[in-house]
């Protein structure tokens, strides 16, 4: 029998595993959920009739969602987390051998998905300093059929002003623009409230970062009615589960709480960076730069990742490699102690 090399061809997606003492490898947020908050929900998780499938739109999610975020719950599709939305957009709104823009380096997973909905990616190269070439993927998109990219990015936690996404919305009126908005809770620059003004452009959010809810697997895709309810025809009914849809409800609708979390977080990656910064200084030779975070996380270039994160990791300490640099994601004051003191053992001479 044959398979096809789509799928005879992936490498699984390989997260880290095991125990560390230390973990800022993932960018989830730090907070769990207040055990109250959490009582709360376990009550309410107890009335679900276990027997009976899930809301197929997760009403009461999209409600909260679109309240937070102040857009029209008609706007929102809920998914499985945004790795589903994104790979339904991928599979539905276009059709095999379609022209998709990425842009590099970016999340990994837009590629992957791209790969098994059999689409031709051009990849775009970010500029030297990491940043979008605006130009650049303009000029790319007026022959494509979509552009996916992370706004902030992940794994570079820099952000594209509003002015340059609404720019590249405007130049480019027949391409679908996806601005995955991951990482938007950290930095003021999100595009969601123009879903209804353009036609070809699609947000995404999700409640695995800051909302704190890695665990329940839910994502979002914001665009006009229409395209929504072409979203919500295509995907799976039952696609997010009852449990998930209680769980993610009753933390959207702690408005206060969510905001609270949000500014500690971006506190604690400012304090991050600024100790990382300092190593940086201290140590040229073997770090190059660490940009000024937009995100909950930062991002070390440095031409000994491997080395680095081998010795983190001996130390129980998760951080996340590529090629050129370790991904940092914001933690406690004390995981940011033992964070630094190690960095600092593992490059002094
Ligand atoms: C973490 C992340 C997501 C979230 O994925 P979920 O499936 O919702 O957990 C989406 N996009 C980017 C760029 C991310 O970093």
């Amino acid at each position: 029998m044959k398979l096809p090399e789509k799928l005879t061809s992936l490498k699984a997606y390989d997260p880290i595993t095991g125990s560390y003492a230390v973990r800022l490898d993932a960018n989830e947020s730090y907070f769990d959920l207040p055990s109250v908050l959490k009582s709360k929900i376990a009550d309410q998780i107890e009335q679900i009739s276990f027997n009976r499938y899930p809301d197929p739109l997760a009403t009461e999610v999209v409600e909260a969602f679109a309240a937070y975020y102040h857009v029209l719950p008609d706007c929102v599709t809920a998914g499985n987390g945004s790795d589903e939305i994104i790979t339904l957009l991928l599979g539905t709104f276009m059709e095999k051998g379609q022209k998709l823009v990425t842009v590099s380096p970016d999340f990994s997973m837009y590629g992957f998905y791209a790969a098994l909905a059999e689409l031709e990616v051009i990849s775009v190269p970010k500029k030297s300093n990491l940043q979008i070439d605006t130009d650049a993927l303009i000029a790319a998109c007026q022959q494509a059929n979509a552009v996916v990219f992370s706004n902030p990015c992940n794994p570079t936690s820099l952000g594209l002003p509003r002015a340059d996404v609404i720019r590249l919305i405007e130049s480019a009126p027949d391409c679908l623009i996806i601005v995955d908005e991951a990482y938007m809770d950290f930095w003021d620059e999100s595009v969601m409230d123009l879903v209804n003004k353009y036609e070809n452009l699609i947000v995404l959010r999700t409640c695995s970062k800051a909302i704190g809810l890695a665990a329940a697997r839910m994502g979002f895709a914001v665009m006009d009615k229409y395209k929504t309810s072409l979203l919500r025809a295509a995907k799976s009914p039952y696609n997010c589960d009852a449990i998930s849809q209680k769980i993610c409800a009753a933390v959207l609708r702690e408005q206060t709480l969510l905001r609270h979390c949000c500014d500690e977080i971006i506190v604690q990656t400012q304090r991050l960076y600024t100790g990382i910064n300092e190593l940086v200084q201290r140590y040229p030779d073997l770090l190059e730069t660490v940009y000024p975070p937009r995100t909950n996380f930062v991002f070390v270039q440095t031409a000994y990742a491997g080395e680095i994160y081998e010795q983190l990791q001996k130390a129980g300490i998760a951080v996340r490699c590529f090629p050129n640099g370790l991904r940092i994601c914001a933690g406690t004051r004390r995981e940011h102690t033992l964070l630094l003191t190690e960095l600092e053992n593992i490059l002094q001479p």
